[in-house]
């Protein structure tokens, strides 16, 4: 049998017909409303190679050299060619088509989801291996083709390579494809079936007109019913102003904006009837799981669909011995507070030991770029190797570090790379890490040879041959424990010291400190890290999902510094960065990605992921986090933030009584700052990495350039110090988060200009604290002498 329908199948059918159209199976079986479809199975496309005879030169195709990427393309457009071209056995196209037309009303053609659906048997890790195709609203015309495009995603030139790389035959993988009819829902939300942070018996409904997309996406303020499980009645309804709904358009298929007229807009979505019908099923679905779900449902003509269902990430383990505050408030969650003080006193280090060695021994040198001192073997690795190779101690040698390297980063003892300046990917995670690294050193990859034994300085920005005695690394290294200063006592500050965290893990390191906040969370890492483009995610795992990623990462942060101020930055990851992930291929290629569409000119070009930030950053605001801030990135002149501040009115989170601010990091902000100033920000952070590229025209990630790279030239200085001016004149807040604030050159600079705060790497806080308390005692004593 090609095809089967997905009711008759269940968990036990991965080999046939893949993961994806099993767990859907599986939950039909449940008696769960899951919109029909049926699944083209992996056996269907294993016949179709073979009786066509493409086999053959299909899997001769694609057997390159993986290190070789024209060959690699060359590869990937040959496979897909062979699998387009040729046409379908008669009988599978009758069944597939047959399937879909029961799917349809007599005269309406059904609109259906075609995706992939990974068998068992590939790579363990699939989302490596492609497979991922999702396309939306298709209908007959483009049926075939589109299951044909998801047996062709077995051919990316990621999966060819990761096959390639490790040895596993090409032949031996197969894949199947889900068809799934899409519902045109009259009404439609979410629901979470026990509240999302105490895990309390208590059920809340969220539900606005038209499709899901305008409730996930934030775009709507939707209906909030809550129902108390215990009592068995509905305890809470707030009915919203609902706008706009999102509708089909039933031309095109696409997904339309409209305004909801009058009568509808300040309507109930849902009757009592409704809500005991979720309510069962939000039951029933937790009970199936046997944990507490979030779930996408939808209503088309009377009946209630359920389109996805996740477990909810966000409750706290410890949830049930708290006292809970706001048991029967209206949903709002109060932020657990962290109980890691800055009074506590640790053993130091075990990483900054060492003794100078001779600078003959100097194999390699480049920049300090995370302090200490430690021995290892070493470890090359290359771009798309596999990192498990890098053991707890090796040192790790690497052209450049990704975010999916962070494992491997973690259990090294040291990381050398050829490429990258002070500011880059490996020196910002090394530091938060805690581990120590030397950054551009321009050949390491080549002149270190796997398994000899180094011992770097990420001081000195040195690699030396041999061990050194006392830079073994040390067992005892706790990296949290490490970051907690010596001495319990906090120099005291007028002016704050804050710190700058790139990835939640480091979360509680920084908080050891004893910081007056966050001044720089940045999130790039929390969404690279995925693997996928941020489109590419949102289109597979849903809007949803991917706020839920980032409320999951912003959230370790802002529950550790609670009540702590936490400044959080919408995404800037340049095109090469996303270029690397699963959907970067049709990133633009350009010459120079850093004066590129990066940061806010991205995020406004192309709104839709930035509005999936807001909308999280909007979610965690309702959880109430008060002590999240929201910056935003690159941002030139006041139009920026004219179209900043209409995105966050639309995702709801008010300017007016939320504090935002800009960072300053290209020329033009600084010279714009009075017109920022009265656009509405509530402060400025001062950028250091680009204000100083832009200033100087110095790429920060040039190796070449490196040594002109000056956070401290009179120009950069200039900017700074006049846009301090002007925003005291005006009562805006100034800070800086750029790597320059662990200087104590610029601290003293920028406390004797009046800046508000300072953010600093985890292991420059206490420092730049005692700094700060110098530069202010002496500003004090001049005013008196
Ligand atoms: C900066 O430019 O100084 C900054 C803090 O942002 P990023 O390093 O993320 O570009
Ligand atoms: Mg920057």
């Amino acid at each position: 049998m090609a095809v089967l329908w997905l009711e008759d199948v269940d968990a036990d059918d991965v080999g046939t017909v893949g993961g994806k159209a099993a767990s859907l199976g599986e939950l039909i079986g449940a008696g769960l409303p899951v919109p029909p479809g049926f699944a083209v199975t992996a056996g269907t496309y294993r016949t179709f190679i073979e009786e066509a005879g493409i086999d053959e030169e299909l899997f001769s195709a694609v057997d390159v050299d993986p290190e070789d990427s024209a060959a690699l393309r060359a590869a990937e457009e040959r496979a897909e060619e062979l699998i387009l071209e040729t046409p379908f056995p008669d009988e599978v196209r009758e069944e597939i088509l047959e399937r879909y037309r029961k799917m349809g009303d007599e005269d309406d053609e059904a609109f259906v989801a075609v995706r992939s659906s990974a068998t068992a048997e590939d790579l363990p890790d699939s989302s490596f291996a492609g497979q991922q195709e999702t396309f939306l609203n298709v209908r007959e015309d483009d049926l075939l083709r589109r299951v044909k495009e998801c047996w062709a995603s077995l051919f990316t030139q990621r999966a060819i390579y990761y096959r390639q790389q490790r040895g596993f035959p090409h032949a031996d993988v197969d894949i199947a494809v889900v068809v799934q009819r899409m519902v045109d829902a009259e009404k439609s939300g979410v629901m979470f079936t026990s509240h999302p942070s105490t895990g309390d018996p208590q059920i809340t409904i969220e539900a606005a007109w038209g499709l899901g997309e305008a409730v996930v996406s934030g775009t709507v303020s939707p209906d909030n019913y809550v129902y108390d499980r215990e009592r068995g009645e509905v305890e809470d309804v707030t009915v919203a102003d609902k706008k706009v709904e999102m509708v089909k358009d039933a031309e095109t298929g696409e997904t339309v904006q409209l305004d909801v007229d009058d009568e509808r807009r300040t309507a109930r979505v849902l009757s009592d009837a409704e809500i005991d019908e979720l309510v069962a099923l939000g039951e029933r679905v937790e009970d199936h799981y046997g944990a507490p779900q979030d779930v996408e449902w939808a209503i088309h003509e009377g009946e209630i669909y359920m389109l996805q269902s996740r477990p909810i990430t966000t409750i706290q383990e410890d949830a049930g011995e708290e006292d809970d505050a706001d048991a029967g408030g209206t949903g709002g969650e109060t932020p657990r507070k962290s109980a890691v003080g800055d009074a506590a006193s640790g053993p130091p280090g075990a990483a900054g030991a060492g003794s100078p060695g001779d600078d003959a021994d100097v194999l390699v040198d480049g920049l300090g770029a995370s302090p200490g001192v430690v021995s290892g073997a070493v470890r090359i690795v290359h771009k798309l190797d596999h990192l498990d190779q890098v053991q707890e101690g090796d040192v790790m040698v690497t052209e450049m570090t990704m975010p999916d390297m962070v494992p491997a980063m973690k259990r090294a003892a040291g990381i050398v790379t050829d490429e990258g300046g002070m500011t880059s990917h490996a020196a910002i995670i090394s530091r938060e890490l805690g581990v120590p690294a030397v950054v551009g050193t321009g050949n390491g990859t080549r002149l270190l040879e796997d398994g000899q034994q180094v011992t770097i300085d990420g001081d000195k920005g040195t690699v030396r041959a041999g061990v050194d005695d006392e830079a073994e690394p040390g067992e005892e290294f706790e990296p949290v424990e490490a970051a907690r200063p010596e001495t319990p006592v906090k120099p005291m500050t007028a002016t704050e010291v804050k710190v700058n965290v790139s990835i939640p893990e480091a979360a509680e390191r920084a908080a050891a400190t004893g910081a007056d906040g966050v001044g720089l969370l940045r999130i790039e890492h929390m969404v690279l890290s995925l693997g996928k483009t941020p489109e590419r995610y949102i289109d597979e795992h849903g809007a949803r999902a991917y706020q839920d990623e980032l409320i999951e990462g912003v959230r370790r942060v802002a529950d550790e510094f609670y009540p702590r101020p936490v400044r959080v930055r919408t995404i800037d990851a340049p095109t090469d960065e996303f270029s690397e992930l699963e959907g970067g291929e049709g990133e633009p290629n350009e010459h120079n990605p850093m004066l590129g569409w990066r940061g806010i000119r991205r995020s406004l070009d192309k709104p839709g992921p930035f509005r999936q930030e807001l909308a999280a950053f909007a979610r965690l605001f309702d959880m109430g986090y008060d002590n999240l801030e929201v910056m935003f990135p690159l941002v030139n002149d006041a139009a920026d933030v004219e179209a900043i501040t209409g995105h966050m009115r639309d995702a709801g989170i008010d300017p007016e009584t939320h504090r935002w601010g800009v960072m300053i990091e290209t020329p033009a902000s600084a010279l714009q700052i009075e017109e920022l100033a009265n656009a509405g920000i509530d402060f400025a952070s001062f950028g250091t990495n680009d204000l100083t590229q832009y200033t100087l025209a110095v790429d920060r990630n040039n190796e070449h350039v490196a040594d002109r790279f000056d956070e401290l030239h009179p120009a950069v200085l200039k900017l700074i110090g006049d846009t301090i001016e002007t925003c005291r004149e005006l009562g805006v807040d100034t800070s800086i988060c750029g790597q320059a604030g662990s200087k104590p050159e610029m601290v003293d600079f920028l406390v004797d200009e009046g800046v508000s705060s300072i953010s600093a790497n985890i292991d420059a806080v206490r420092d730049v604290q005692h700094e700060v308390k110098r530069t202010e005692q002496r500003l004090l004593l001049d005013s008196v002498r």
